[in-house]
């Protein structure tokens, strides 16, 4: 029965606190939704890494909607039934089956009602056949075929690519490679560095989709040193959907035993500023003084194994 006596606390520390400037009043934590439950990647080590990174801002109270594993019966998926309206933001860590149809209108009604969206590296390669969805992520992993692919050559000229023409989605061997900002004024890259390394991850491209209103905020460098493209694929973009907010970056990417592109503090810092961003169209959270440079990478520890 402890109720009464956090009702008489809570009513002598607001006592304590008249007067003071409300410090908190803009400041109240903004409820974030994590999906998972099915990815061709270890969601079961991820998805703690990136509540963890928004946790620890101060700025988000983080809940996890798990969906059931892949091959469910449809009384299993009866119950999943995510809230959206009771968040700020959702992010997908969720790269598996399509959702029940009444899930996926949900879905559409809260993003286009003005709901934030964020997506996470393999999230994009999810829902193929869901036109609305790709119209939320722009570029997603698809064949060539699928849609127009968009690149931003040395000039950092926007370059358009139509369907049919140059490579599908795909990536090459795993590397540590350069972050740039193309978009500085955008409230999530403001303050960012121009240039900044990131931990080893695998660097997408050849991404395809409908790539509507689509803000690029920052690319890398597909190296043919690495398999790559040879040319600056996006890594993080914003689309508007309705009144909603969606931020995509293509990084993160997990396995079983490496973590490190999820623990870079760069990727992190981008993360939780495109979540508060996707939550309310502004960014507070600061850019911290570990963020990584053009040249030297960083990363926060390994989270502690479990026995
Ligand atoms: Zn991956």
């Amino acid at each position: 029965m402890t109720l009464p006596r956090r009702g008489l606390l809570f009513g002598f520390l607001a006592t304590l606190t008249v007067g003071l400037p409300a410090l908190g009043a803009d400041k109240d934590p903004l409820r974030i939704l994590i999906i998972d439950g099915q990815n061709n990647h270890n969601w079961v080590s991820m998805t703690p890494i990136l509540r963890e990174a928004l946790e620890k801002t101060g700025r988000f109270s983080v809940d996890v909607a798990t969906s059931p594993p892949k091959g469910s019966e449809a009384a299993q998926w009866d119950q999943f039934s995510p809230l959206f309206s009771k968040y700020d933001v959702v992010m997908s860590n969720y790269n598996g089956e399509r959702w029940p149809s009444r899930v996926e209108k949900a879905f559409e009604t809260y993003v286009a009602a003005g709901g934030g969206l964020v997506n996470v590296h393999a999230a994009n390669n999810a829902f193929e056949g869901w036109p609305e969805f790709n119209k939320m992520i722009g570029l997603g992993w698809r064949d060539n075929k699928f849609g127009d692919r968009v690149t931003i050559d040395d000039s950092g000229k926007v370059v358009r690519t139509p369907k049919g023409e140059g490579p599908g989605a795909g990536h090459g061997p795993q590397h540590r490679y350069k972050v740039t900002t193309r978009e500085s004024s955008h409230p999530v890259t403001q303050g960012i560095p121009a240039e900044w390394l990131h931990a080893k991850d695998e660097l997408y491209q050849g991404q395809r989709g409908p790539a509507e209103n689509m803000e690029i905020l920052a690319t890398a460098f597909a190296s043919k040193e690495y398999d790559g493209s040879g040319t600056n694929e996006p890594m993080i973009w914003v689309i508007p959907y309705g009144k909603g907010r969606v931020f995509t970056t293509v990084m993160g990417h997990t396995s079983n035993d490496e973590t490190v592109a999820v623990r870079c503090i760069g990727f992190q810092t981008v993360l939780a500023r495109g979540a508060e961003w996707a939550a309310t169209g502004k960014v507070t959270l600061p850019i911290p003084a570990n963020f990584p440079t053009a040249t030297q990478e960083s990363v926060v520890k390994e989270p502690a194994k479990t026995q």
